[in-house]
């Protein structure tokens, strides 16, 4: 699990021009604005990440205006990103304070507070048309999707130097289709579906079936000789909000898993492997690719320039979620960048 909530070192402290009472704090590649004076330069903090989940009991103050929701149980605030006087905050520092009495191992620089806090990560509603009967968890032996915010790896020249293939990230849902041994299944992010009647009216297995995977992986699977997963992001009517006004599902690879190495192909093996499965059908389409090959060196590596990467419009929107960096050379090498105009505006 990604690490919502951690103890971590301010950089810097930066003004906000015309405002008296709030300045900017620094963590990493993240600018979060606080009250002025409240922390310095050098001091640990508890930082939480956009998208935490926080109960009212830790911070009573995010509370205020609109009144504190409930989400799993917990009564507390989604953390979002919000402009204040045109200065952009990302996520919330607290005290060490908090911890007390609570975490009993040494307050480390990194340590996971996440748990003890009793933070949770947001995630939108399921929609109907994605929910359904279920054959278990996501299987163990395929990879997740998930990848690091470039914020999270600021400091790590080493994991941002490189050649990278650059694709558009999309604001669908992600699907999985596989096949071990002649069979198959489809997942969602995080449930292996069944296919049976019950799950007739679930879109992930109407797409599977309207491209007979059943047939088609295992063919591929020959082909290439190795079991696989085909990983990407399904859009269309009922997903998200559709913002890129399609009249049908697409799904849209980004990336594929070689399930006997436990690898992911590297860009150029996923494209190859993708033009196998487009002899049988147009139905599955590669998801848009920026770069297919940027070279990132250390001067470039800032977090501004990636923001700036990110900054462009999607399909058919003039503002994408963002970008995914895969590393050209290494398939299980990867981070996001999220666009700062799409978090304020389209959120
Ligand atoms: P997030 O949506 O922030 O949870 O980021 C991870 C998810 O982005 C993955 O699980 C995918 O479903 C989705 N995604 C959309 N476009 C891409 C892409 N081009 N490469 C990788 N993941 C993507
Ligand atoms: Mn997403």
């Amino acid at each position: 699990m990604r690490k919502l909530a951690s103890i971590r070192k301010i950089s810097d402290i930066k003004p906000i021009p015309n405002a008296d009472a709030i300045e900017v704090a620094v963590v990493d590649g993240w600018n979060v604005v606080i009250r002025k004076g409240e922390y310095k330069p050098g001091d640990m903090a508890v930082y939480c990440e956009i998208d935490s989940f926080i109960p009212e009991t830790l911070a009573p103050f995010l509370s205020k205006g609109g009144g504190a929701k409930e989400y799993e149980g917990i009564v507390g605030n989604r953390l979002r990103t919000v402009k204040l006087r045109g200065q952009v905050s990302q996520g919330l520092l607290l005290p060490l304070s908090v911890l007390d009495g609570v975490v009993e191992s040494r307050l480390m620089e990194g340590l996971d507070v996440t748990l003890p806090l009793g933070i949770v990560k947001y995630e939108p509603p399921i929609p109907a048309c994605l929910a359904g009967e279920v054959e278990g968890m996501f299987p163990g032996f395929i990879s997740k999707t998930d990848q690091e915010r470039v914020q999270n790896i600021a400091d790590r020249k080493d994991l941002l130097v490189g050649n990278w293939e650059v694709t558009m990230k999309l604001d669908g849902s992600s699907m999985t289709l596989f096949t071990v041994e002649g069979g198959v299944g489809v997942c969602s992010r995080n449930l292996w579906l069944k296919d049976n009647e019950a799950n007739d009216g679930n879109t992930l297995v109407q797409f599977a079936r309207s491209v007979e995977y059943d047939k088609l992986l295992p063919e591929v699977a020959g082909r290439i000789g190795s079991d696989f997963a085909l990983q990407g992001e399904i859009m269309g009517p009922g997903v998200q909000k559709n913002r890129e006004k399609f009249s049908k599902h697409h799904f849209f690879v980004f990336d594929i898993y070689n399930i006997a190495e436990s690898r992911y192909l590297t860009p150029d093996e996923r494209k190859d492997v993708l033009a196998e499965i487009r002899e049988f059908t147009p139905l599955i389409e590669h998801v848009p690719i920026v770069y297919d090959e940027l070279f990132i060196t250390e001067e470039d590596a800032t977090i501004e320039n990636f923001l700036t990467i990110a900054d462009r419009p999607s399909i058919n929107h003039k503002i994408a979620e963002g970008v995914v960096f895969k590393d050209n050379h290494d398939g299980d090498h990867s981070f996001k960048v999220i666009s700062n105009k799409f978090l304020l505006k389209e959120e």
